[in-house]
């Protein structure tokens, strides 16, 4: 499979996100998240918000 230049990214920015407050589900401990905003050739931007616990427990989540 080859790698487009429309498919990869040409900016990757991973920021935390300080807005978020959720709970882990699994311990209920406050998970920390972090978004990452890539940016394409193409003009496109998405943004991937992704949750792990600050526990040991494993739990991770990409809402
Ligand atoms: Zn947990």
């Amino acid at each position: 499979m080859t790698a487009s230049v429309y498919n990869t990214p040409v900016r990757v920015t991973v920021t935390p996100a300080l807005d978020y407050f959720e709970k882990c589900p699994k311990c209920g401990y406050p998970a920390e998240a972090v978004s990452t905003v890539r940016t394409y050739a193409t003009g496109r931007v998405t943004t991937e918000l992704v949750a792990t616990c600050g526990m040991p427990c494993g739990w991770q989540s990409t809402t």
